[in-house]
């Protein structure tokens, strides 16, 4: 009997696993019976866009946190599939930071070729699983969501690969139950052109924060009030962009923040960060981290440490992404064809999330962090056949991209890098970031 692998989740980690497996029967290997659920009606995960929030068009969560006129907020050049350029893509190099749809694109091409479609269940969402003891195996239970039917399969191994930046974290201030404008979660933000001509105020210091405000402020906020509780973003704004302490409370329209000071605000956006949530799974095959870069009770960051039959990818805070998503879905399908061993006993599991944890502890920069990651792919890759590429010359672009936006935050997407799988160099994009409204493929990659 061949063993049967589920895939939760069809974006960029679900969809890494099934190039995986497609890669091994393409060199002739006997793989598994793949199956992959995917709850909306199409792949790419977060890069799946839709103008909807909250409830999709089946009642469940939208999975969506992305938003028009995103563009990729580190270079192409750090993502870069090993196995599937840019250039191979779209025939030709192109500039290095791309709108949401090229991205997409670009996702949807490798997959394509690979011919791994009719392995993906669309809008089929899984809703529990659980490990019987006495059989050794899963029994998952998915709602075909178009046929209103719900059936259970059983599986040798089960691989969640359903994201982590999709269930917001929703704090409460006081004063907001009772603000007459806007507040909403990134999660739900999808249109800058919305908060023209007001003063927003975003809350939070990390990506969402820094991009959703940018987004605002090109696309004509009024002002853009930023605050932080722990550390300031610390970039040069503009004139019309503030960095405040944290939020005591609201006033009115009048936030008051922990130094005191005050500002006036027609809009808030939480940029509050997303939670690890895993609605489906039960407390012993639930992983709980922080969003970090050594996630908790993951041997080798995929291998659940409680039982090695299941595994997580894409779980980690995350430098890299499509890369080493790929690097872990190679590695875990190396383990599940019985190319790699891990080890039986449970201690030595443990102690190797512990060496991770200690590890990342070890340094505070941003750089040490990059690093970090890049070593993380470096180790995976280093026990399977997923090409072997430059890892230190994707960490150099990471940390070039680090200095250009200290130099200019409007600005940093103007520059270009050299890709580490062709070895050419991205040209300019034919317009400045700021100015480049339309973030449609076809004004992408015009000449
Ligand atoms: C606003 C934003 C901007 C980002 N920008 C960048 C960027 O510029 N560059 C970059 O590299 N990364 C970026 N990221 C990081 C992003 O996490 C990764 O690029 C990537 O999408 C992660 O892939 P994933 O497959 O692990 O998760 P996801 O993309 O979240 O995909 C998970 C999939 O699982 C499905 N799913 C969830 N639950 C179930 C269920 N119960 N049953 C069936 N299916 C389920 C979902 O529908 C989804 O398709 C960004 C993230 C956000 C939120």
């Amino acid at each position: 009997m061949k063993k049967r692998v589920a895939v939760i989740g069809a974006g960029p980690s679900g969809l890494a696993q099934l190039r995986a497996f497609q890669s091994a029967a393409q060199k002739g290997a006997e793989i598994p019976e793949v199956v992959c659920f995917e709850k909306q009606s199409n792949w790419g995960g977060l890069w799946n866009y839709t103008w909807r929030t909250g409830l999709d068009e089946n009642g469940e969560p939208v999975h969506c946190s992305m938003y028009r006129y995103l563009w990729t907020n580190g270079p192409k050049e750090g993502l870069e599939f090993a196995d599937y350029s840019f250039e191979e893509h779209f025939g030709k190099q192109i500039a290095s930071y791309p709108p949401r749809a090229v991205m997409f694109d670009y996702i949807e091409g490798r997959v394509e070729r690979a011919g791994v479609r009719d392995w993906i269940r669309f809008s089929t969402v899984v809703r529990n699983v659980e490990y019987e003891m006495e059989t050794g195996d899963f029994t998952v239970t998915v709602h075909d969501l178009a046929a209103d039917h719900v059936y259970k399969e059983r599986f040798d191994h089960v691989i969640v690969a359903s994201g982590h930046f999709s269930t917001p974290n929703v704090p409460e201030y006081e004063g907001f139950s009772t603000f007459n404008g806007r507040i909403i979660h990134a999660h739900d933000f999808r249109d800058a052109r919305e908060f023209a001509g007001k003063d927003v105020l975003v809350m939070g210091s990390s990506y969402s924060a820094e991009d959703i405000g940018s987004q605002c402020w090109k696309y004509g906020a009024k002002s853009v009030t930023s605050c932080y509780r722990s550390a300031p973003m610390g970039f040069n704004w503009p004139d019309n962009w503030e960095e405040k302490p944290a939020l005591e409370k609201l006033a009115g329209k009048t936030a008051i923040f922990s130094d005191g000071t005050e500002k006036d605000v027609d809009a808030i956006i939480l940029c509050t960060g997303y939670k690890h949530y895993f609605p489906f799974l039960p407390d012993d095959l639930r992983l709980k981290t922080a969003n970090r870069l050594a996630a908790a009770d993951l041997y080798k960051g995929v291998v659940w440490v409680h039982n090695p039959k299941l595994f997580y990818l894409g779980m980690q805070d995350q430098w890299f992404t499509f890369n080493m998503f790929d690097a872990q879905a190679w590695y875990v399908r190396d383990i599940i064809m019985d190319r790699i061993e891990v080890p039986a006993d449970k201690q030595a599991l443990m102690a190797d999330v512990r060496e991770r944890e200690e590890r990342e502890d070890a340094g505070e920069t941003q750089k040490y962090a990059i690093k970090y990651q890049g070593d993380y792919v470096k180790e995976l890759i280093a026990e399977t056949d997923y090409p072997s590429f430059d890892v230190d010359g994707a960490c150099e672009a990471f940390y070039e991209w680090k200095a250009h936006k200290a130099e200019d935050i409007m600005g940093f997407r103007n520059h270009s890098y050299r890709s580490v799988i062709t070895g050419t160099m991205a040209p300019a994009h034919h317009t400045p970031w700021k100015l480049a409204l339309d973030d449609s493929m076809a004004a992408y990659l015009q000449n």
